[in-house]
């Protein structure tokens, strides 16, 4: 017997994130020779724009390739202070800003900052996969706050103000969603930023997806709809998701300086600054020409609005018209109890797994998302993709007995 080592409590209850164990599978038997048609991806199918790659190479060649400061070059501070004042009319100083290896460094720092053991943390359901691993990682408590496809995803309010104790720490927005594409209105912003000032918790904005909307509207959040509401809110966001920059890792805080500062201690002493190359090429992103972020976000419309109308057309598929980010999550709970041969389809994981092995269509249980009823389709992929996709769906929904 070989000498087996323990590993500590924090890991043992630990899942690797669902969404890429998915999307590793896929890529997996795509490898194989498997004909996948891949709607698990949470990254654009885009490459990342000429311009931003062009600051990275100028970069590279400058020997611009030594430890930046630990929450990022000015140039890139600056930048970010730069979109957070021209999108939402915020203005942060240099000390209230830093950046980090992805907007998801950005939240473990945060809750590595704010947690002590048995604090609570309210997430809206469905929520991002990573939120509640980020909190218990912490030592806090996820209490999970449900929002129904009825009313469109939106916050149910009174449901909120009653989760609401004095361990109560911080709530957890996201909006445009990952994975409803939902966007959170102005009036239950508002509602949330008095929550927050009036029981005193921080309301981490995770605003990754803010300039994928098809509503016509900018980017907002808690802040920029309710002034008084500032001191209160952590802006999370990077350039993954506008900028096709899902590889580069580089993402941003923005909030109060003495958050600021204690991620800055907790990244200081666990991976340091972001990479400094990525940092020049997210600066070039965020304070150069913007076209490319609307190029692709009419992409993203047209295929929104094709696979929206596909899933309407499906009996027994509901879906919410997502009003942002590149996925939608259609109620398929309909199907659940039926049969594949001897295989019983008894949730989103059995549902996902047999479209997988049978229809050969990548996408990812709603369980993953908290919520068992749904599956989450991605359309940052091609409309000849998104096509194949559909028609395989239907006809896999069809063989259901
Ligand atoms: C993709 C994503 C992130 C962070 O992505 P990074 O690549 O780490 O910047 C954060 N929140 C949500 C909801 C996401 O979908």
């Amino acid at each position: 017997m070989s000498w087996i080592p323990a590993l500590a409590e924090r890991v043992k209850n630990l899942k690797p994130s669902p969404t890429l164990a998915v999307d590793a599978k896929a890529k997996r038997l795509k490898a194989k020779g498997v004909d996948i048609v891949n709607l698990s991806a949470g990254e654009p199918d885009f490459d990342t724009p000429e311009h931003i790659k062009e600051a990275a190479i100028r970069a590279l060649r400058d020997g611009f390739t030594k430890y930046t400061p630990v929450a990022g070059i000015p140039e890139l501070k600056e930048a970010v202070a730069e979109k957070l004042k021209r999108d939402y009319g915020l203005k942060y100083s240099d000390s209230e800003i830093m950046a980090s290896t992805g907007g998801k460094q950005v939240l473990y720092n945060i809750a590595q900052a704010i947690l002590d053991p048995g604090d609570e943390v309210i997430i809206p359901v469905p929520y991002w996969v990573s939120y509640p691993a980020i909190v218990e990682l912490a030592g806090g408590i996820p209490r999970f706050l449900q929002c129904e496809a009825d009313s469109g995803f939106s916050l149910d309010l009174d449901a909120l103000e009653d989760m609401i104790t004095e361990k109560t720490k911080a709530l957890i927005l996201n909006s445009p969603s990952n994975p409803t594409g939902a966007v959170y209105s102005i009036q239950d912003l508002k509602a949330v930023g008095k929550l927050a000032t009036e029981n005193g918790f921080m309301v981490i904005t995770d605003d990754i997806y803010d300039e994928i909307r098809f509503d016509g509207n900018g980017p907002d959040n808690v802040a920029s709809v309710m002034p008084d509401a500032k001191d209160h809110c952590l802006i999370v966001n990077g350039v993954s998701k506008t900028y096709a920059m899902t590889g580069w890792r580089i993402g941003y805080l923005a909030g109060s300086e003495i958050v600021v500062k204690a991620c800055t201690k907790i990244q200081s002493q666990s991976t340091s600054n972001p990479n400094s190359i990525a940092q020049k090429a997210a600066a070039a992103a965020l304070s150069g020409p913007q076209d490319c972020v609307s190029i692709m976000r009419d992409a993203f419309l047209e295929r929104r609005d094709f696979i929206v109308d596909r899933l309407g057309a499906i009996a027994g598929v509901n879906c919410v018209e997502p009003k942002g980010a590149f996925y939608v999550f259609p109620d398929v709970s309909s199907y659940f109890g039926s049969h594949y041969g001897d295989t019983l389809i008894d949730g989103s994981l059995a549902l996902a797994d047999y479209l997988l092995e049978k229809a050969r269509i990548a996408c990812v249980p709603g369980i993953a998302f908290g919520d068992d009823r749904f599956i989450r389709f991605s359309y940052a992929t091609d409309m000849d993709t998104l096509k194949e996709g559909m028609d395989r769906f239907e006809g896999a929904l069809k063989e259901l007995g």
